[in-house]
């Protein structure tokens, strides 16, 4: 049994929020977490719960979050504590009513690209993450070719080998990652990621205003995050068409966009199985024929 009392206390002490425990709302949508609502109007509270050991999960999630915020550019809902009650992890952030999958993607677009503005002289972050519920490691490295090549496909193939995809799934990973300097041959900003910018996380008030949340947040190159917007769909031609006009992507992109897509799928491969072996295998056949 969740223990409300005690969440309900902490939100309280932190956010100067009056919440009596009582009636949680359950949500749905979310893909690894229990998430529920808390108390009435502007007072209210989206939390989400897991296993106790998944508290720096949560960590994590609320420092991207304050992360984000910081830019002041794209909304985001604010962090408010993190915890473990009575065997569960959890983590408690501003309620944000989100009406659906349609608002203001020029707004969003823009924003986007002015929270990439946010930049630090490294690559990583300053704590490891997750990617689902996958680790996703952000050592910081000067050097970007070495960060994605050890950090996120390395990373990924590895992961891979220990569930079973060995042989031609290693072997040409192994190539691309050797070619890689290649496909990347201008060192990029270390911008702001969210890091897991797939359609499912971002939503749009009533008002329309944009909101994104659930990042996996690192400082990389900024088409990193414009890549995923394109894996999945529900983005659309006005939010990249005001992204390029707040910030142009350089030459090349559509190539480099196969090479970030690549980590999601490899990370969905770890996380599903079946059939993204044979979309990786076919993304980084595409990618070694650009190589020649
Ligand atoms: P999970 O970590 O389980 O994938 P999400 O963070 O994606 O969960 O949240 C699940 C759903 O809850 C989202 O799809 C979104 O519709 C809604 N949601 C997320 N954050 C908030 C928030 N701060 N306020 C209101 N609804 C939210």
């Amino acid at each position: 049994m969740t223990d409300w009392q005690a969440i309900v206390e902490q939100i309280n002490a932190v956010s100067g929020r009056q919440l009596q425990p009582g009636r949680p709302q359950t949500i749905g949508g979310g893909c690894i977490n229990q998430a529920v609502v808390l108390g009435e109007g502007d007072q209210r509270v989206f939390i989400k719960l897991n296993r106790a050991d998944l508290l720096a999960m949560f960590e994590a999630e609320a420092a991207g979050l304050a992360e984000m915020a910081s830019t002041q550019s794209l909304r985001v809902p604010e962090p408010l504590c993190t915890g473990v009650q009575r065997g569960q992890a959890f983590i408690a952030m501003e309620y944000i009513a989100l009406g659906g999958r349609r608002g203001d993607a020029v707004a969003a677009g823009r924003q986007l690209a002015e929270m990439h503005r946010a930049t630090r002289p490294r690559f990583g972050w300053d704590r490891d993450n997750t990617i689902g519920s996958t680790p996703q490691l952000n050592t910081e490295r000067d050097d970007w070719v070495a960060f994605w090549s050890d950090q996120r496909l390395g990373f990924q193939l590895k992961l891979a080998a220990q569930n079973g995809y060995g042989g031609r799934l290693q072997q040409r990973g192994e190539h691309l990652r050797q070619g890689l300097a290649a496909l990347l041959e201008q060192a990029p900003p270390a911008s702001l990621l969210h890091g897991d910018l797939w359609g499912g996380n971002i939503g749009y008030t009533a008002n329309g205003e944009p909101v994104i949340f659930d990042p996996a947040c690192y400082y990389g190159d900024r088409e990193a995050d414009l890549a995923m917007t394109e894996l999945f769909g529900g983005f659309g031609g006005a939010f990249r068409a005001a992204y390029e006009e707040a910030w142009p992507l350089s030459p090349g992109y559509s190539v480099r966009k196969q090479l970030y897509n690549l980590y999601h799928i490899l990370n969905h491969l770890n996380l599903f199985g079946g059939g993204y072996l044979s979309q990786a295998e076919s993304m980084i056949e595409r990618l070694l024929a650009e190589l020649g």
